[in-house]
C-alpha cells in the first residue's frame, strides 16, 4: 500500500513543524500549507525530504480558501489543521484573532466536504483554553474534566483583552467544528486536540532567533537576575513532541475518532522552572533569582482537571518536564553559542 498523504495548515508552525518532522519519519507524505512561497521554501529546505511539498493559502478566512488545494490533491485522505492566530500584537480581537480561527476552521470543513470526500479523518488544533479558563486554572475548589467549556462568550472575546480574545477564537473555533460534524454529517471523523502550554526545543535549531510565544517563556528564565521577581505564572505544560505525536495518534488510532483529546501533562509555577535551570545549569546558579522550596503535596491544592479519558486514548508517556526545559534550554544555549 502506498503512502498516506497528510495535509497540514500552519505549517511554519512551532507545533506543526514537530508533526511534520514526525509525520515524515513514520513514512507518511506531507503537504504543508504556508503563507507565502518565501516560508514554503524555507521549510522545504529545513525539512530536506521529497515527500514534503507545500501549498499556499494566504488568508486562511476567506470563502472557499482550501477549495483549490484539495481539488488539486486527491490523494489527500488525513487533514490536521493548526494554523491560528497565537500572538500578542492583536489591534482588533475579531478581524485578527477570531474571525481567522473560527471561519478558517468552517473553511476547511466545507472545503472537504465538497472537494474531498476521500478525506477520512480531520483533526483540529484547538486549546486546554477551549475547556478552561486562567482563573480556574488556579482555583482550589475548581473541579473540571475534557467535557467543559470556557464560559467566555463571543462578546467577551471581541471586546476584552488577549486573555479573553485568544480563548474564546479556540473555543469558538472548535465549537464550529463539531457543529459542522453534527450538521452536515461529512465522511469524516473528527478529533480536536487541546494542548496546555506547550513547550520545548523547536524542530530546528534556526526557529531559536525567533522563539515562539509559549518556548519563550521557558528561555526567558536566562535573562532574569538574582533580584528580579519571579513571574507570576502557573499552568499545564505539555512537551511539544508529546503534543506532535497526539496529532498523529488522533488520526492513526481508531478510539481517537470523535474525540476532545486534552494534552496537559505537568501543573507547573515558574519558579519550578528556575529550580530546572538552576539544577542542570550550573553556570546560572548566581544569576538566578532564590526559589522557595515547594511542600510536597503543593498542587493538590490546585487545578483537578480530569483528563484520564486522553491519557488513556492517547496511551503517550508523557516526556518529564524537567527534560523539556532542558533540551529547551541546550538548544537555545547551542545556538548562541554558534551565532554569538
Ligand atoms: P505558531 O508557531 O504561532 O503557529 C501558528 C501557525 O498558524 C503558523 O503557521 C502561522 O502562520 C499560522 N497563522 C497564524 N495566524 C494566521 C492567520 N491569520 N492566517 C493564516 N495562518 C495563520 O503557534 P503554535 O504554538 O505552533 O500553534 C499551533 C496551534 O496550536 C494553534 O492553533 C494554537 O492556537 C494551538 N495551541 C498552541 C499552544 C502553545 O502553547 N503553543 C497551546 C494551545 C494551543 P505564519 O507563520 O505565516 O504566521
Amino acid at each position: 500500500m502506498s503512502a498516506q498523504t497528510v495535509f497540514v495548515t500552519g505549517a511554519t508552525g512551532y507545533i506543526a513543524q514537530h508533526i511534520i518532522l514526525q509525520l515524515l519519519k513514520k513514512g507518511y507524505h506531507v503537504i504543508g500549507q504556508v503563507r507565502s512561497v518565501a516560508k514554503g521554501e524555507a521549510l522545504e529546505k529545513d525539512f530536506s525530504d521529497k515527500n514534503f511539498s507545500f501549498e499556499i493559502v494566504e488568508v486562511l478566512e476567506k470563502d472557499g480558501a482550501f477549495d483549490v488545494v484539495l481539488t488539486k490533491h486527491p490523494e489527500v485522505t488525513v487533514f490536521l489543521h493548526t494554523a491560528s492566530p497565537f500572538t500578542l500584537e492583536v489591534e482588533d480581537n475579531e478581524k485578527d484573532m477570531i474571525i481567522p480561527a473560527v471561519n478558517g476552521t468552517k473553511n476547511v470543513l466545507v472545503s472537504i466536504k465538497r472537494f474531498a470526500p476521500q478525506i477520512k479523518r480531520v483533526v483540529v488544533t484547538s486549546s486546554l483554553l477551549s475547556a478552561i479558563s486562567f482563573a480556574e486554572l488556579i482555583d482550589p475548589k475548581f473541579r473540571g474534566s475534557e467535557d467543559d467549556w470556557h464560559s467566555v462568550t463571543l462578546e467577551e472575546g471581541k471586546n476584552g483583552d488577549l486573555s479573553a480574545a485568544y480563548p474564546a477564537s479556540k473555543k469558538f473555533a472548535e465549537l464550529a467544528a463539531w457543529d459542522f460534524v453534527k450538521d452536515e454529517k461529512p465522511n469524516f471523523q473528527l478529533s480536536t486536540i487541546l494542548p496546555g502550554s506547550v513547550f520545548g526545543p523547536q524542530a530546528f535549531e534556526s526557529g531559536v532567533s525567533n522563539l515562539h510565544l509559549s518556548a519563550a517563556m521557558v528561555a526567558k528564565v536566562l535573562k532574569l537576575k538574582r533580584d528580579d521577581a519571579i513571574p507570576d505564572i502557573v499552568s499545564i505544560a505539555i512537551d511539544v513532541r508529546d503534543i506532535a505525536l497526539a496529532h498523529i495518534l488522533a488520526f492513526e488510532k481508531e478510539e481517537a475518532a470523535g474525540q476532545r483529546i486534552v494534552g496537559a501533562a505537568h501543573r507547573f509555577i515558574y519558579s519550578e522552572i528556575v529550580d530546572i535551570i538552576r539544577r542542570n545549569f550550573t553556570e546560572f546558579d548566581c544569576q538566578l533569582p532564590p526559589t522557595e522550596k515547594l511542600p510536597n503535596n503543593f498542587y493538590d491544592k490546585w487545578v483537578k482537571f480530569d483528563d484520564v479519558k486522553s491519557r488513556k486514548t492517547l496511551g503517550i508517556e508523557y516526556i518529564p518536564l524537567e527534560k523539556t526545559v532542558i533540551d529547551s534550554i541546550t538548544q537555545i544555549l547551542d545556538y548562541n553559542k554558534k551565532h554569538g
